[in-house]
């Protein structure tokens, strides 16, 4: 950027203050023809969700108006990472409108076809980084475990479709797949916090998840147990009262749920977090910036503050992994730093995430942002606030 202090944004600093939302053109499911005579307790059950997920162009087609490149898209995604829609997020297309955040999100386009020189099927090198089957261990005191490879709904922004989708998995059993793995944590006493994802750990039966959680939970030395998941976005039916009081048992459990536009925000969606803070879960989210997506101010500040609204504190916005095939999604990291910049000062801290860029080559997550030290000598701190007034801060 030409000016490293951030400084040229000051004009266009304060946002238009109430943009009118869009007006929300996702149906009730039983206004889908398709959808129409299903029966209310079929809709609210996961395993009828998850079983009838739009897996073909003809079936999504029923739904949605396909464009050329999304046909071709569709065609092009077999194998790993095919498409996989479910029912309930289906009904929250805009049936339209190709640019439609939640389309995006899920129908493949024929750009994903599109490998950029510098895209890399493991960006973050994960891989390198694991001891252990199905473990990442990155940091001194947390590892994280891919639970599954599958999930209700597969984004079309994953960063980790090198494993991810609908393939055929290797036989494990079922019983002894995280052994290796718990050893490891059991060996390691600095690791205090163990992050379980995918995948998505949320699509496992809760008997299978409650044999992993009370595993992790038997070791001592782990503090505490994170669950990143998108279930309650793409899936709420999941959440259901039996999972909120098994989850209850492991306390403290935090969660991360990856939230990208306000949109994903339903009454339905609402009610999953509500079960999930009322059995004492703690709940952040986590944002990819996507072009096209969530990449104006406006949207993320309505999405933050949306999220405020149903008890989820915004924790991370990432930019996009260089994962290969994500070009036509890439933001340049000015959009992110902007974003911080138009949020930071301007909404309640609660509202503000932190921006990161995981290190390609495994460097972790790397927090970028505004400048607000304009300059340092000793004893002496020249600052700058949200409005771009300079204040000096003697030591
Ligand atoms: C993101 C991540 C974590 C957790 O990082 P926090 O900043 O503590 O949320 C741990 N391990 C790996 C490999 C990760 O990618």
């Amino acid at each position: 950027m030409s000016n490293p202090l951030g400084l040229e944004n000051q004009k266009l600093q304060i946002e238009t203050p109430a943009i009118p939302r869009p007006p929300k053109r996702s149906r009730d499911y039983q206004q889908i023809s398709i959808y129409k005579d299903v029966n209310p307790l079929d809709w609210e059950d996961w395993h009828w969700q998850l079983k009838h997920r739009i897996r073909t162009k003809e079936e999504l087609s029923q739904i949605i108006k396909l464009t050329p490149e999304e046909e071709k898209g569709i065609d092009k995604a077999r194998g790993r990472l095919a498409m996989a829609i479910t029912p309930y997020w289906a009904s929250l297309i805009d049936a339209e409108d190709p640019n439609c955040p939640i389309r995006r999100q899920s129908v493949p386009v024929s750009a994903e076809f599109s490998i950029a020189p510098h895209e890399m099927a493991d960006p973050c090198a994960e891989d390198r980084d694991s001891p252990a089957p199905h473990l990442v261990h990155r940091y001194p005191d947390r590892v994280l475990l891919l639970a599954t490879e599958h999930c209700a709904m597969y984004c079309r922004h994953c960063t980790r479709r090198r494993l991810v989708g609908e393939h055929e998995t290797k036989e494990e059993n079922p019983l002894t797949r995280f052994d290796a793995a718990i050893e490891y944590i059991k060996a390691n006493r600095k690791i205090r916090d163990v992050l379980i994802s995918g995948g998505d750990p949320l699509i496992l039966e809760d008997e299978e998840l409650e044999s992993l959680v009370q595993k992790i939970r038997a070791i001592s030395h782990v503090e505490f147990l994170r669950i990143g998941t998108r279930i309650p976005v793409t899936l709420p039916q999941r959440v259901t009262e039996k999972l909120a009081d098994m989850l209850k048992k492991y306390s403290p459990i935090w969660m991360s749920i990856h939230f990208n536009h306000p949109k994903e925000i339903t009454k339905r969606c609402k009610l999953a977090c509500d079960m999930l803070s009322e059995s004492g879960i703690p709940l952040g989210s986590q944002s990819v910036l996507l072009k096209g997506v969530n990449d104006r101010p406006y949207v993320m500040k309505r999405l933050v503050h949306d999220l405020l609204q149903i008890r989820v504190r915004p924790y991370y916005i990432y930019q996009c992994d260089p994962v290969r095939g994500t070009q036509h999604f890439r933001t340049p990291v000015a959009a992110g730093i902007n974003i911080i910049e138009k949020l930071r000062g301007h909404t309640s801290g609660y509202a503000v995430p932190t921006y990161v860029i995981d290190g390609p080559g495994g460097g972790g997550k790397i927090p970028v942002g505004p400048n607000y030290i304009l300059s340092q000598a000793k004893g002496k701190y020249v600052l700058r606030n949200y409005k771009g007034k300079i204040y000096t801060y003697l030591e």
